[in-house]
């Protein structure tokens, strides 16, 4: 595998608090003209860039991946380690969940909404959804969000919060 050197002509970008991967590698592919496989060539990870955004992470990416993946996104393998669940937190890749009213603040999918411990937004109290309230369209992977927004009747997800349900 060839030695990656940092890109200087990529668009980089900060991550934001508790962002999720798929979320994250969605948002610095588009500006940057990549798919899922051509990042994973540039990175020399192979095919598996596809996967990780849909949280199939069984295998998790290795250390080597994340350091990998590091020289290419320019992040640091530890806060790219941070987008993923910790060890030992079981993950549900399916359905994509999301709080609304987090979504409110700024729409994008945040990492905890898909631990399998939990269903509602502690900031919140606030049952997290995990369909369009309003066409029960369910949720695109979070690479794909791009305008926050359901895909098929372009409910924001932030005025999903008004249907959620208060715990
Ligand atoms: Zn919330
Ligand atoms: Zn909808």
């Amino acid at each position: 595998m060839a030695e990656v050197e940092i890109q200087p002509w990529l668009f980089e970008l900060e991550p934001l608090p508790g962002e999720s991967l798929s979320h994250f590698l969605g948002r610095f592919r588009r500006p940057n003209h990549l798919t899922p496989s051509s990042l994973g060539q540039l990175a020399g990870v192979g095919a598996v860039v596809a996967r990780w955004e849909r949280f199939h992470l069984n295998p998790p990416p290795s250390q080597k991946d994340l350091e990998a993946l590091a020289k290419v996104v320019g992040v640091s393998a530890e806060r790219l380690a941070q987008m993923l669940p910790p060890k030992g937190v079981g993950m549900k890749c399916d359905p994509i969940r999301l709080c609304g009213a987090c979504c409110g603040e700024n729409p994008y999918h945040r990492i905890e909404w898909q631990f399998k411990s939990v269903w509602k937004c502690v900031s919140h109290q606030l049952k997290l959804l995990s369909k369009c309230p309003n066409c029960e369209a369910p949720f695109k992977m979070p690479a794909q969000w791009e305008d926050g927004c359901c895909h098929r009747c372009s409910m924001t997800f932030a005025e999903m919060a008004k249907y959620q349900k208060s715990c």
